[in-house]
């Protein structure tokens, strides 16, 4: 077995061959039964049956073990649960914070080897971002016995709309990269595929493979932290927009005569519904700094200033995601972002203002026509694990 045969099996050549199909299926989707690879491939039974007969003999395929991710995923399926062999290959994703790099490591059996906050000087820019990751991923690779060669791709995530080429539009986190290609200067340092996108698009992403919305055609994630963000899956396929801007629900403009938002424009829904003043206002009553975990706690522990200001921003957020729902009427939205960690202290007031502002009111609709809101289950590092997850659905999707 050698990365070469899979990175054969994963390319666009093989689009029509079994072999091609069930790796690609396998890539995006982690363990899957002999079932789920007939349905999801569109083969027939016998096929499948045929062709993973020689993609175990390659080693490419086995068995997913007793016991781990894979097995647990598999719960309540019948029917033994293949994986494709961890050995065959790795993929890197990371997530450029303003002062550090998130970075995993995860295997094409969508296990995760390798973890790691790399500090960053402020203001960096993506050569030293890349020069960094090279350092630490070669490391870690060492540490944990793992060949570079098997390398098969990169995904990145930055806070700004990152146009489909890689190019960031208008960053948030560092205005000097408005304008850079993230892909080609992580192109030139690493001689593997690198794709580029927006961190909302991410989330959803990760959402999307492992988390709240597996198997959904169609759902709006919406994030609230200490920004708004959002993302758009239409009909199985993430909405990037012409330059990267679908999905920035934080900037819809609410009040035109509002505060200047960082965007240049006045009045942003960011601006009203970011976790950034509750924190200012906590920690000045509380006489010491309070980070979003401390607002959190603070909430869930049924403290009524903390979960005043939480409703107040939900109020706000609630007619924002009202005109997104009144534009694509979706049926599912994920709640994503550090406030879905307060449950119905944030979701029982967004849901209520949502509900004064919504066109189509919950209420008058029969059951199978409501749009459901749920959390998303991902809301510590979906980010990262999106990244990741970018490189394997890019793999399944080839060809
Ligand atoms: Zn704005």
């Amino acid at each position: 077995m050698t990365e070469q045969n899979l990175r054969a099996l994963l390319g666009p050549k093989t689009s029509d061959t079994a072999a091609g199909r069930i790796v690609r299926a396998l890539s995006e989707r982690g363990p899957l039964t002999a079932a789920d690879i007939a349905r999801m491939t569109g083969l027939a039974r016998s096929t499948v049956s045929t062709a993973l007969v020689d993609l175990r003999l390659s080693g490419l395929v086995r068995d997913a073990d007793v016991g781990d991710d894979a097995e647990s995923k598999a719960v309540g399926r019948p029917g033994t649960v293949i994986t494709l062999n961890p050995e065959a290959g790795t993929c890197v994703g990371v997530h450029l914070a303003l002062d550090e790099i998130r970075a995993v490591i995860a295997d094409v059996s969508h296990s995760f080897i390798a973890e790691q906050n790399i500090a960053l000087p402020k203001d960096y820019s993506p050569t030293v971002a890349a020069n960094i990751l090279k350092g630490w991923i070669e490391t870690t690779y060492a540490e944990n016995g793992l060949r570079l060669s098997g390398l098969l791709g990169i995904g990145v995530s930055v806070s700004a709309p990152v146009s489909p080429d890689g190019t960031v539009n208008r960053s948030s986190i560092v205005p000097t990269w408005a304008g850079v290609n993230v892909s080609e200067v992580f192109g030139k340092a690493f001689n593997t595929l690198v794709l580029v996108d927006n961190e909302s698009n991410c989330s959803a992403i990760a959402e999307w493979m492992w988390g709240g919305a597996v198997g959904e055609p169609d759902f709006v994630l919406f994030k609230v932290d200490l920004g708004v963000g959002g993302a758009v899956v239409s009909n199985g396929k993430l909405m990037r927009g012409v330059a990267g801007g679908s999905g920035e629900f934080g900037h819809i403009s609410l009040d035109p005569d509002g505060e200047l938002c960082r965007c240049g424009n006045r009045g942003c829904l960011e601006l009203m519904a970011n976790l950034q003043r509750p924190l200012r206002i906590l920690s000045a009553a509380h006489g010491r700094e309070f980070t979003v975990e401390d607002a959190v706690d603070l909430a869930n522990s049924g403290d009524a200033g903390a979960m005043r200001l939480i409703a107040d921003l939900a109020d706000v957020a609630g007619r924002g995601l009202a005109i997104v729902c009144s534009i694509l009427n979706p049926p599912l939205v994920l709640v994503s972002g550090a406030l879905a960690r307060t449950g119905n202290v944030f979701l029982e007031p967004l849901l209520s203002s949502y509900e004064r502002h919504a066109h189509l009111k919950t209420r008058d609709l029969p059951p199978e026509r409501k749009t459901r809101f749920v959390f998303g289950t991902l809301l510590k590092n979906d980010v990262v694990l999106g990244a990741v997850g970018m490189v394997l659905r890019h793999h399944g999707r080839a060809g």
